[in-house]
This record gives C-alpha cells, sequence and structure tokens, in this order.
C-alpha cells in the first residue's frame, strides 16, 4: 500500500535582529522532514540555498592530480602489484584465493573490521574525476562482489549480512585514491541494517507490503523526486537524507545478494556511474554509497536489495568536515540542495546519456 507511507514536514519559526537587512527582525522558517521508514530526521533552511559554498568549497583538481601522482608508485592496486602485494583467502572460504572480473580483482582486507571484509579494485587507472568514471569497471566489481557473496554463502552458513560499499577520495573516508570497493558482513547485521529491517518488517506487518516496492510506487507517481530507471534499477531522491545528495536504488525484485545476477550488477553500475557524473556537473569530487542486502540465507518479503549514495565534502587544502556534531552527535543531516532540485540535476544526465 503506498499510500501508507507518509512524508512529514515540520516547519520551526527562528528571529533574529538580522545586521545584513539594516537590523530589522528577521524570521527564519526551517523545514525539517522525517525519513518515511525510520523517522530520521533532516534539516532545511532555504535561506541557505544559496550558501553551499559555505559549507563545501570549490574542490581543488590541481591539488588532487598532485596527491594522486604522488600516492600512483607505491599503489598496491596500479598495475599487476596486487598479485604480490595483496592477501589471499584460505582454501575453505574461497579456493582460488582472490576473484578475478575482468579488470576488477577481490582479496581480504589486510585488516578487516568485520567477520567478512574484503577490498576490490575497480578499473587499473588510479585516479578517476568523477566525470570520468565509467560503467564497465564499476560493474566488474560489482560482479566480482556477488560471485564472492554467493562462494560465501555456499561455504559459510553464518554469514547471514552482507554489504558493498565505497569511499572515494580522503574527505571520504579513503586512504588510496585508487577506486575500491569493500565488501562487509558477518553474522550480526550493521546497527543501521537493524533499525531498517526492524522498521521495514513494522510496515510489511501493518500494509502487507514491502516499503521499497511501496516507495517506488509512489515516488514514480508523485514525480517530484523519481529519478529514472537503469535497468531493474528505480533510482530516487531521499525525502529525508541520511547525508549530502542522497540518492536511493532499488531493487524491487530482489531482497539478497544471492538473487541478484549480471543484469542487476549492469543496472546498479550505471545508475552509480550517473550518479557521479550528475555529482561531478554539481562540481562534487568525493562520495560513499552502501548496498544493502536482506539476510542471505532466509528471503524476507518486508526487504528488498537497495543502495544508499551521498557526497562529501570536496577536496581541497585544509578542507573542513562535513560531518558536525549535528551529524554525529545529534543524528540530523543538513539539506543544502533539496532533494526535488537534486532528482531533476540526475535525471537530466540520466537522459543524456547515450542508451
Ligand atoms: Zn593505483
Amino acid at each position: 500500500m503506498p499510500d501508507s507511507i507518509q512524508f512529514v514536514r515540520h516547519v520551526q519559526k527562528s528571529r533574529l535582529h538580522n545586521p545584513l537587512m539594516e537590523g530589522k527582525l528577521d524570521t527564519q522558517e526551517i523545514e525539517i522532514r522525517r525519513d518515511p521508514l525510520t523517522g530520521a530526521q533532516s534539516v532545511f533552511n532555504p535561506r541557505l540555498e544559496d550558501k553551499v559554498a559555505m559549507f563545501f568549497g570549490e574542490s581543488d583538481p590541481a591539488l588532487i592530480e598532485k596527491l594522486a601522482k604522488e600516492s600512483e608508485p607505491r599503489c598496491f592496486l596500479c598495475g599487476d602489484r596486487w598479485q604480490e602485494m595483496t592477501p589471499t583467502y584460505n582454501d575453505a572460504e574461497l579456493p582460488e584465493g582472490r576473484i578475478q572480473v575482468g579488470e576488477a580483482v577481490l582479496f581480504p582486507n589486510l585488516f578487516p573490521a568485520a567477520q567478512v571484509h574484503a577490498v576490490i579494485r575497480v578499473g587499473d587507472r588510479h585516479y578517476v574525476p568523477l566525470a570520468e568514471f565509467e560503467a564497465a569497471p564499476v560493474v566488474e566489481a560489482l560482479q566480482a562482489s556477488l560471485q564472492f557473496a554467493r562462494s560465501i554463502g555456499e561455504r559459510d552458513r553464518s554469514v547471514e549480512y552482507l554489504t558493498t560499499n565505497a569511499n572515494y577520495l580522503g574527505p571520504a573516508g579513503a586512504s588510496i585514491a585508487h577506486p575500491h570497493f569493500q565488501v562487509m558482513g558477518g553474522d550480526l547485521p550493521f546497527s543501521y541494517m537493524e533499525t531498517v529491517f526492524l522498521a521495514a518488517r513494522r510496515h510489511f506487518e501493518a500494509n502487507g507490503s514491502c516499503y521499497w516496492t511501496d516507495l517506488v510506487e509512489l515516488e514514480k507517481r508523485t514525480g517530484e523526486r523519481y529519478i529514472g530507471a537503469t535497468g531493474p534499477v528505480e533510482w530516487i531522491a531521499s525525502f529525508s537524507p541520511r547525508g549530502t545528495n542522497e540518492v536511493i536504488g532499488v531493487l524491487p525484485r530482489r531482497t539478497s545478494f544471492l538473487e541478484m545476477d549480471d543484469a542487476d550488477a549492469a543496472g546498479l553500475g550505471q545508475g552509480l556511474v550517473d550518479v557521479l557524473h550528475a555529482y561531478a556537473d554539481m562540481g562534487v569530487s568525493t562520495f560513499n554509497f552502501a548496498v544493502y542486502s536482506g539476510r542471505l540465507h532466509e528471503r524476507d518479503d518486508a526487504l528488498r536489495c537497495f543502495v544508499r549514495v551521498i557526497s562529501r565534502q570536496n577536496l581541497y587544502e585544509n578542507y573542513r568536515t562535513d560531518d558536525f556534531f549535528l551529524q554525529k552527535l545529534l543524528r540530523n543531516e543538513l539539506i543544502l540542495t533539496t532533494p526535488e532540485v537534486l532528482a531533476e540535476t540526475v535525471r537530466s544526465r540520466m537522459d543524456r546519456r547515450p542508451a
């Protein structure tokens, strides 16, 4: 039942004598949005809309190039260095040691932060500006992640929860420039997934339908935040984003990574690259994403596979973090570009791509 989804907006008023308005009393309206699934809040002050530069400085392409050049000679993902420099899985987990799909190579993280923690090399170029990301290497890396999920799924039944993630460049948390993804998971869901699983179950029990398929249907009908489809993946700008410029991709027919096939990887990869190209149009140089799966060994109709992509602070000298107390400790997000405007930007990028 798509109509059971509520897009809640709460308005607050804040007053001040404004020196920019000759000291006149200025009333500013602040809109607080709630995520229809989790209730998580994001904040929008329309007066900040033209002040994006106050929060996000301009990327410095010359500095990014310089940093990339400096790190290239010791990069373990460049050329065939990965063959000597990266670890391998043992026979019981992955008999072939690593997974290779085209230019993508998947291998264990040297210092895992979860029961399952793999790194995937994405393409052979050391540094790729967002505008130059191509679908093929991204799709190969996603295919490698799915092959890995199938292999783990067969060999280690204790692994129920998997995610495929990315950090790109320093402000997004990446320690190396070379594009790479990370598969993480284990026998426990991550905190965010736990929240989502519970909320999705509540939605399913109250309405007899899945939140994500309902969301896609509703957003398609209203159109304001619906972006488009890439193969089997539907793209939407989040009503109440969890990060800057958040775009969600939903796979309405898939509940876990074990159900996903090459067409899903292709749709996901193409859509991700379209979002990155739209970010490039907006002057953005960094991003994070996470692809989420329901439990691997127990199908849950309340869940669907989905991805969230966000942009992060731009890279320039002495950049300031985009994550301050509001996000880290109060768990609210700040909206600078509205999801409705963002949807338009990404949609126009998707429409301009040669089919
Ligand atoms: Zn490299």
